[in-house]
Order: C-alpha cells, then structure tokens, then sequence
C-alpha cells in the first residue's frame, strides 16, 4: 500500500478552506492530490473511484465530510470495508503510517503482512488486508485486483528488461503511472534507486518522508510503521 499525503485542506480562490456540503465534492481534489489511485489496492481507475471514509459515515455522521477522514477506493475496497466499525489503531492506514513497510508483493498477485514485521505487527497488518478481503484468505482467485496486479508484475518485469535494453525510464514511469499498483513496481525495481525515486516522487501524493534517498522505505515520522 503506497502511503500517501493529501495535504491540507483545500481552499478557494481567496484562500478560504472549503467547506464541503457533500463528501463527493472532495472527489476532484483528492484525485488531483493522490492521483487516480484506489488508496487500498492501488488499482488505477479512470472512472469509478469513489470517496472513501475511514472512519464510517453511518458510525460516525461528524467525520462525514471531514477532510482528514477521506482517501480514494474502488468498488471492491470500498464495498469491502462497507460501514465496519473500525478502531483505528487496530490497523494500519496509508495517510498515518509507511504502509509500503506493512506488506509483501510476489509475482503471483499475492499480499501478505511482511515478514520482516513483528508478530504484533504482523498481526495488524493482516487484518489490514482482510478489512479490505486483500489478504490470500479472504480474496478469492477472480479478484479482479488480484488478476490486474498479477499483470501488473509481468508488465513491471517486462519494463525492467526494457529499460536494460535502451528504453527511457520516463517511458517506464508513464507506464507503472497508468497500469497502478505501485508497490509492485516499487517492488520489481528494488535494486535501481533512480527508478524508485522517480515512482516516488511523481506518482502524485506519495507520502516523500516515507523513503530515504536511494529510495528504501523508512519509518513514517510520527506513523506507527
Ligand atoms: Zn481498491
């Protein structure tokens, strides 16, 4: 999961905070802050991402068009999570914590918590995933996230051989900006610091603190990863 910033609160053109008065009108921003990202399964989606509260409007009616409470999810995230009740440092939750650090991503689509991670953290990152039926247990083999970023990882292998072959790392940096699934192509090009820079700092709102200079990932200042 890439952690992400979305940065203050918008404001108009006299630099006034805007004042929601439905949660959808967030819409436009967060997709200019984050980019067209599910903020979950990092699927990139043209249409059909929608605002997503992480704490539940239904439980939570004061949080409703609450900045701070919005990130960005498809439909199967979102109808995932539905309105569970959550307890929000039962989890961890990419605007608050380097969640890149919580997971590990394999060539078969598959996410589980990363074993680098105590059983404590192992823990919560597991329930992460399954709070979004992302983990192998609760994900079924027709996902279509688990189908797209199964595809994303060959196109990412692909484009690492491209790239040793001639191919400009702008070429590759267009093409993981519009497959999705960050992390995989994070993932894919460990080992080439200049292409995990360029994926951090121009897919929009990556979180930039989360991540050192040659691009390893670092614990999020004042997150719980
Ligand atoms: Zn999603």
């Amino acid at each position: 999961m890439r952690p992400v910033e979305r940065g203050d609160q918008p404001t108009d053109e006299s630099g006034k905070p805007i004042r929601f008065t439905k949660y959808q009108e967030a819409s436009p921003y967060l997709k200019e802050r984050l980019g067209r990202y599910c903020s979950y399964c990092e699927m990139h989606l043209s249409a059909g991402l929608h605002v997503e509260h992480i704490q539940p409007k239904s439980h939570h009616p004061q949080y409703k068009l609450d900045w701070n409470n919005f990130l960005l999810a498809c439909v199967h995230c979102n109808s995932a999570k539905g309105d569970t009740d959550i307890i929000a440092r039962e989890y961890y939750w990419p605007d608050q914590d380097n969640t890149f650090r919580a997971f590990e991503y394999d060539a078969d689509g598959s996410i589980i918590p990363h074993p680098k991670l105590t059983p404590q953290q192992q823990r919560l990152a597991l329930k992460s995933l399954e709070l979004f039926n992302l983990s192998q247990n609760t994900c079924s083999e027709n996902d279509p996230r688990l189908l797209q970023r199964r595809e994303a990882w060959e196109i990412a292998k692909e484009a690492y051989t491209d790239l040793q072959n001639g191919a400009t790392i702008r070429t590759v940096k267009r093409l993981a900006q519009a497959k999705g699934f960050w992390s995989v192509w994070i993932t894919v090009f460990q080992d080439n610091p200049e292409m995990l820079n360029l994926f951090i700092q121009d897919f929009p709102g990556t979180c930039q603190q989360c991540f050192d200079q040659s691009g390893k990932p670092v614990k999020r200042p004042c997150g719980a990863l």
